[in-house]
């Protein structure tokens, strides 16, 4: 059974968190002389002299009644890579714990367990990208906090087959962390509905690719209220700026636009994969449910340069073990797949 008082890292339970001046008063008054902010104003148009909400109330409302889950269930990071970070630094012990990573997947998970010094056990996936679950058994120990599962996929962009997941969510005593960073292009349903079934699971996803907000940094977890709560006690207390949430909930009214883009940005996908395999050193197009797709060459290095000799930047992935010979394409504009098809189809 899971319990996360067995996981929590003993410095993290026993944690008394910041308190700011706003978290002592929660009243109403007119006069706030309590947190040295500048009573006078910003040299801006726009005022923000005064410090956020710490728990971005407002914003999680409004997701909530996006995704159908309590707000108490939802926490908000400087990105979802906070969220990454504080998972590790609630639950895992730098230089005792470890967790699990199934490559070819997203580099930041690595690079979040090095910067916190959790060593990684990683586990292949197989030849078609789904996960090796004996595997992934095999090498879970006693100190296995953390198993990071990314559906659709990044950078292979197919998704991860759902009970292949909940094997895992139900026989693993840690968190299991499903980033659906990619799901609004997806044709599966989220593990949001599973959070009810689910103790250790903590769903990722994020303002930053079908809402079209990379640079405001805004990422979501949801998780139970206990994981959630924890996640809050570990974040810097102003973690995401007033500029950000007032933006955030005024984008999250205009869910039509949004809509209307990830149809077209599947539309443009799938024209593009049948164009491109018409191309002679394209050797193969894995299925994607993500806004981008994998395409595997027969001259990765050479494509990739001849493309930025146009202008054209994509992702070569051909280093990365189970994609050599990859590059990962992003859907563009109907205007911008156009230039990259012309382009690729003039490369001899
Ligand atoms: C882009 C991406 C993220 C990063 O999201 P931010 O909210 O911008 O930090 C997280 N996970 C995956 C798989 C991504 O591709």
């Amino acid at each position: 059974m899971f319990d996360i008082n067995k996981i929590l890292r003993p410095n993290i339970k026993n944690l008394v968190p910041y308190s700011s001046a706003r978290d002592e008063f929660k009243g109403e008054a007119s006069v706030f002389l309590d947190a040295n902010e500048n009573a006078y104003g910003s040299p801006l148009e726009q005022q923000y002299n005064r410090y956020p909400d710490p728990l971005q109330h407002k914003v999680k409302l409004r997701l909530s009644e996006i995704k159908g889950v309590p707000a108490r269930n939802i926490f908000l990071g400087n990105g979802s890579d906070e969220a990454i970070d504080i998972l590790f630094r609630a639950f895992c012990n730098p230089g005792i714990d470890n967790v699990i990573l199934v490559p070819p997947t997203y580099g930041m998970y690595e690079v979040s367990a090095n910067i916190n010094d959790v060593a990684t056990k990683k586990v292949h996936l197989t030849e078609e990208y789904q996960l090796n679950l004996e595997g992934i058994a095999e090498v879970i120990d006693e100190h296995t906090k953390l198993i990071f599962i990314c559906s659709p996929n990044n950078p292979t962009g197919n998704s991860i087959n759902r009970d292949d997941i909940e094997t895992l969510l139900a026989n693993f005593n840690g968190i299991v962390v499903v980033d659906e960073a990619y799901i609004n292009f997806s044709r599966q349903k989220t593990f949001i509905q599973e959070l009810t079934e689910y103790a250790n699971l903590v769903v990722l996803q994020t303002l930053s690719k079908a809402w079209g907000l990379a640079a405001l940094r805004v990422g979501m977890a949801f998780a139970s209220q206990e994981i959630v709560e924890v996640m809050n006690k570990v974040k810097p207390p102003y973690n995401i700026n007033e500029a950000s949430q007032q933006l955030a909930l005024q984008a999250l009214q205009n869910t039509d636009l949004v809509n209307l883009w990830i149809k077209e940005t599947l539309a443009q996908r799938d024209n593009l994969v049948l164009q491109l395999k018409n191309l002679e050193f394209v050797v193969d197009i894995y299925p994607s449910d993500a806004n981008f797709i994998l395409v595997k060459t027969t001259d990765p290095n050479g494509i990739y340069r001849f493309l930025v000799e146009h202008g054209i930047i994509v992702r070569n992935r051909t280093s990365v073990e189970l994609c050599e010979g990859s590059l990962r394409i992003t859907i563009g504009t109907p205007d911008e797949n156009k230039k990259l098809l012309e382009t690729l189809q003039q490369y001899r």
